[in-house]
């Protein structure tokens, strides 16, 4: 057999845009993935579906065995010719153990590659805005696990070294022993008003810093209730996060945002709050599905070349319509002299995905703007092709009949309630600690309405803003009886984004 190969991934300290290149690479060719309870879950999708993902944080902590455990598994996956990332938080060498399974890998004959990774003093150091060297400051930087010495009598810290000289210190696992190094790097010389960092959850939005000095800095993270995982900053440099803070003090900077769009919508507008440093939790109350039948909408495909117009008003409308043209062995040729309809800019982008280049795209991003810009066009005794989610707004319809039209509405795809909500969000709502909820359609609203009960949705949003992305949406939160407080001018996620990064701004 083949023998196997074991990649020691860096995964860096928090952020999956910290991943490397070739820890991406390694991940997308793994069969075995075994991770860290530090290292985060989301880069888990790199991996191919049918990989074997092994949480080793239920055979792993810090005690020996479970190392020696870990090793085995990993040398076992290997000789068994599989390929194998061993995926750890931050960098595999800096207090990782990498060192130690790559010993048992070597004993064993099994070939090994280790990528690094960002860790975890660099990653609070940049994203606390804490240079760990500086020319005007300090030349040397030392990294320094706070949990040595338990169960030793003798320190293999060189105290002295660490505390005189003024080089930057930076404690790993130091915060269970936070006092006594403090009390230690005094006691050994090193002046009880240097400055200290305490950095947690580095650069995630969950990322936590407490400052102080070595006399203090104890007493505050007590009195904050700091706990793990967080790292130490030590010396001069960490007064330079006053002038070079950019990570937490961005606008939306320890808000904290409920998304309920469907999850494979929720992306794009996540990344837009967490660009502007919100803690997004997605919640889709809807998921999109087939239509129960397709009768109508292939009835309506098979006869295209009668319709003057298609009309579409979702980027779902666009996806859920073309790909039932692939389905039936079409392509956008199909749509010949047919013109196109997109309520706004993202449905035609969407449509521009599928060859198409939209003849119409009205002023007003509803269902509105789409009537008010047929009014130009003579469309009397036309036929318009509408696909549609099965609950939908009849006024498109209603009002190019009105015009003339002879309007066809195929349901192209269903929105439904999901299984079940996001438990962490509802986590988030129970304890009252949600900033904004947002909604990006009538039926987020209704769905949620539906999922929790009116009475109960009320109250959990006492005091959350509440975003809309247009009228009709908040004529629905109103209908519903929650009171919007934030709604753009567009109707677009950037909008949206932007009007929330007002609000909280405000
Ligand atoms: N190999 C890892 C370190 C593992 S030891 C690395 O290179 O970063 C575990 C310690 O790392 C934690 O106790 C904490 O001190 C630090 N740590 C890891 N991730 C962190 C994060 N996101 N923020 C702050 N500290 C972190």
């Amino acid at each position: 057999m083949h023998s196997g190969i074991v990649y020691l991934v860096g995964a860096g300290p928090g952020d999956p845009g910290l991943l490397t290149l070739r820890g991406r690479e390694c991940l997308q060719m793994a069969q075995v993935v075994v991770y860290d309870y530090l290292a985060n879950e989301q880069l888990l999708n790199y991996a191919p579906e049918d990989a074997e993902r092994i949480y080793a944080g239920k055979i792993g902590g810090r005690h020996n065995q479970d190392q020696d455990e870990i090793n085995r598994l990993l040398v076992e996956k290997g000789l068994a010719g599989r390929v194998v990332v061993r995926l750890k938080g931050g960098d595999p060498f800096v207090f990782g153990r990498g060192g130690e399974e790559c010993e048992a890998l070597r004993e064993a004959g099994v070939p090994f590659e280790i990528i690094p990774g960002v860790t975890a003093a660099l990653g609070a150091a940049a994203y606390a805005g804490i240079p760990l060297t500086h020319r005007d400051f300090t030349a040397s930087v030392a990294f320094v696990t706070g949990q040595e010495g338990k169960g030793k009598d003798e320190s293999a810290i060189d105290w002295d070294r660490l505390s005189l000289g003024g080089g930057t210190v930076v404690f790993y696992m130091g915060i269970t022993t936070l006092r006594r190094s403090m009390d230690r790097m005094i006691e050994h010389g090193r002046a009880p008003q240097t400055p200290v960092a305490l950095v947690r959850w580095a650069t995630t939005s969950g990322q936590q810093v407490v400052t102080g000095t070595i006399a203090d800095i104890a007493d505050k993270a007590e009195a904050a209730g700091f706990k793990p995982p967080a790292v130490t900053i030590v010396g001069d440099v960490v007064g330079l996060r006053e002038r070079l803070r950019w990570f937490d003090n961005r606008p939306l900077s320890g808000r904290k945002i409920i998304v309920t769009r469907a999850a494979d919508q929720a992306g794009e507008f996540s990344s837009l709050l967490a660009r502007l440093g919100a803690s997004v939790l997605e919640c889709p109350t809807i998921e999109l599905v087939e239509p129960e039948s397709w009768d109508g909408l292939d009835a309506a495909i098979s006869s295209l070349s009668g319709f003057s117009w298609l009309v579409l008003t979702s980027g779902n409308a666009v996806r859920f319509f073309f790909h039932r043209l692939d389905a039936l062995g079409l392509d956008a040729r199909a749509l010949g002299g047919c013109k196109v309809c997109a309520v706004g800019p993202k449905t035609a982008e969407a449509a521009r995905g599928f060859g198409i280049r939209c003849d119409l795209v009205p002023a007003d991003y509803k269902a509105e703007g789409v009537v008010a810009s047929f009014s130009g066009i003579d469309i009397s005794g036309k036929k318009i092709l509408y696909p549609r989610a099965d609950r939908a707004r009849e006024i498109i319809p209603q009002e190019l009949e009105k015009l003339g039209a002879r309007v066809t509405t195929p349901v192209a795809y269903r929105n439904i309630l999901p299984d079940r909500l996001s438990p962490e969000a509802i986590f988030a709502l129970e304890k009252r600690s949600v900033d904004c909820i947002t909604f990006t359609s009538s039926s987020t609203v209704h769905n949620l309405t539906q999922m929790l009960g009116a009475d109960l949705l009320v109250d959990m949003l006492k005091g959350v803003a509440v975003a809309s992305i247009g009228p009709i949406t908040s004529g629905t939160c109103r209908e519903l009886g929650l009171k919007v407080d934030i709604e753009p001018h567009e109707y677009t996620l950037v909008e949206l984004a932007e009007a929330i990064e007002r609000h909280f701004s405000a």
